[in-house]
């Protein structure tokens, strides 16, 4: 439904996207996670044509819409977008706002009104079709822009970070409605957010952002358990991280880790040369902890934290050289200031090369020899 090939966006010396190749399939939720300014604005406003390409293309529904020369202006792509501020027209009620996609594809009033009431019921807001949105709650707000969206069967929605401004009880309930209204209607959507959670809550497929570069795409789950990078790593959720060094490499694809003196095998599908530094990245759900008596825990660690999280708690943990662990989840509470012993699972810990130029990058990265053009590689450079 939408295809970016190779596309990179600039605005002048300022690198926004960089040779990102991207397809969202019909139907599909996709999610493109990043960090403040990593380009997810960028790339969804280069889809809705509001932003022009600098080169590369972008493919509508297998229409070509932008190649970096004549853009289809927005107004034809048959897009819907729901941002951050809701956006709504705020001398327009309820119904008019949502009836307005219709009613400029020149739909009668009298369907679109019937057609708006209907949408708006299904997004819970069936009694308030005559409020104006400054008579209407943030959540409520959302739900109009929601409807407004996908009243007129787009055949893309485009979010950006639509649940940003609300509080959070509301944040969770909003993102399960719109995961749920989105696929009853068989929409397609991309879908941008900085919120890992949301991200992974959400998506049939996650596309990572860092600095304008499309570093990753796959199902949450394989983005999870293996992150291509040590940023992805970090962006998708980490206990802590531990310095360490290769000891061994198998055949198996497992890596023997030297950390802290003690060793822990890792499974990887790099091959990081033996003696060379690394970094154990830990998910939190790799962390178990047990009395420190116990022969088969890796390290000894102290409580700094326990907090009570309703199904059980959360611990902060410091090992006995500095490195701390946290969301380390256990039924009942270890107390603060008590000693642990901390066992670390094979699944849930991944290895990075460490170094300042690496940044932790083992498998490989686009570089900036496979850009096309001079202009962004010397932007690059600068
Ligand atoms: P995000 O939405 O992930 O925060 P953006 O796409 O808004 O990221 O921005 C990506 C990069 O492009 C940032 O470095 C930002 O400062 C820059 N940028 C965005 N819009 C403009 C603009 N109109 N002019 C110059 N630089 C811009
Ligand atoms: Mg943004």
């Amino acid at each position: 439904m939408l295809e970016f090939r190779q596309v990179s966006k600039l605005y002048g010396q300022q690198v926004a996207l960089a040779d990102v190749s991207l397809s969202v399939e019909r139907e599909r939720f996709v999610v493109l996670l990043g960090p403040s300014g990593s380009g997810k604005t960028s790339l969804l406003r280069c889809a809705a044509g509001t932003e022009h390409i600098s080169e590369g293309a972008v493919y509508l529904d297998g229409e070509l819409v932008d190649d970096g020369r004549r853009p289809v202006p927005p107004e034809r792509r048959q897009l819907a977008m729901v941002f951050q501020d809701y956006a709504l027209w705020p001398h327009m009620r309820a119904r008019e706002n949502v009836a307005y996609p219709l009613r400029r594809r020149r739909v009668s009033s009298s369907v679109a009104d019937r057609r708006a009431r209907e949408m708006l019921a299904r997004v819970g807001l069936g009694a308030l079709t005559e409020r104006y949105p400054s008579e209407l709650s943030g959540g409520e707000q959302q739900r109009v822009a929601l409807a407004r969206a996908l009243v007129a069967r787009p055949r893309l929605l485009l979010f950006d970070e639509p649940l940003s401004n609300l509080d959070p009880s509301l944040r969770d309930r909003m993102r399960v409605e719109i995961g749920t209204l989105v696929r009853d209607a068989r929409a397609t959507a991309l879908y941008i957010t900085h919120d890992q959670t949301e991200a992974f809550g959400l998506a049939d497929q996650v596309g990572v952002l860092d600095k304008g570069r499309l570093v990753q795409f796959g199902t949450p789950e394989a983005i999870y358990a293996t992150p291509a990078t040590a940023f992805v790593a970090r962006l998708t959720g980490l206990s802590g991280e531990l310095p360490g060094d290769v000891a061994r490499v198998g055949a198996d694809g497992v890596v023997t880790v030297r950390v802290f003196g003690r060793e822990l095998a890792v499974p990887t599908r790099d091959a990081p040369s033996p003696g060379s530094s690394v970094m154990v990245m830990v998910r939190p759900s790799a962390v178990e902890l047990l009395p420190p008596t116990r022969p088969d825990c890796l390290f000894r660690a102290e409580v700094l934290d326990a907090a009570f999280c309703g199904r059980g708690y959360e611990h902060v943990v410091q090992l006995v050289n500095g490195h701390q662990l946290s969301s380390v989840f256990a039924e009942h509470r270890w107390e603060r200031g008590s000693h642990v012993g901390v066992r670390l699972a094979e699944r849930g810990c991944l290895v990075f090369a460490r170094g300042p130029a690496a940044d932790g990058v083992i498998q490989g990265v686009a570089d900036t020899d496979s850009l096309k053009t001079g202009r962004l590689k010397r932007a690059l450079a600068d």
